[in-house]
């Protein structure tokens, strides 16, 4: 996508911003990611292809194709059947990383709100040895720990790693409504 954007007259900024093609403005709003671009300013949000298709008004992504194939030198053979077939490849490869990034953030969520309750009622403990302690304290107690872990396991870990953790943040999850 920086190539892209860069070869079609994006100046792209040292934290990846630059000035939207699409609407008018004077401070860049426009983030460029390696596989994609976002404009916080207009919201849009365009993959190589929709990027290039949108910049230059064009009818259909695989014209865009041909366009980014022709500017961009990448010698791929768009004229029959099987580059329609890459295309929509393509964006379906697109759309499991969409999808896959949506659930990170959700997990991502899911395991910090987990953390921040946990320190919450661990400081519900009871004000006088006489009282009852809160039950929610006592659950802080036995599971900080495993919060604190598993944050630190989402962070570090990789997408292999990270879709491995699916099940304890879906039960984590459920703990919510449960
Ligand atoms: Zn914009």
């Amino acid at each position: 996508m920086p190539t892209v954007a860069r070869g079609y007259g994006l100046k792209i900024n040292r934290s990846g911003m630059a000035i939207c093609p699409f609407h008018r403005e004077k401070t860049p709003s426009a983030k460029i990611y390696p596989d994609g671009f976002h404009c916080f300013g207009c919201g849009v949000h365009a993959d190589v292809i929709a990027f290039t298709q949108r910049l230059f008004g064009l009818p259909r992504p695989i014209d865009a194709a041909k366009k980014l194939n022709e500017d961009f030198y990448l010698h791929l053979d768009l004229g029959g059947h099987k580059s329609v077939n890459e295309v929509s490849e393509y964006r379906k490869k697109q759309r499991e990383r969409e999808e896959y990034e949506r659930w990170e953030r959700e997990a991502w969520n899911t395991l910090w709100g987990y953390l921040r309750t946990m320190y919450e009622w661990r400081e519900m403990a009871p004000r006088s040895p006489d009282d009852e302690p809160d039950p929610r304290f006592a659950y802080a107690l036995g599971h900080l720990d495993w919060a604190e872990w598993l944050c630190g396991e989402f962070i570090n870990a990789d997408e292999e790693g990270r879709k491995m953790m699916r099940s304890e943040v879906e039960r984590i999850g459920g703990f919510w409504e449960g």
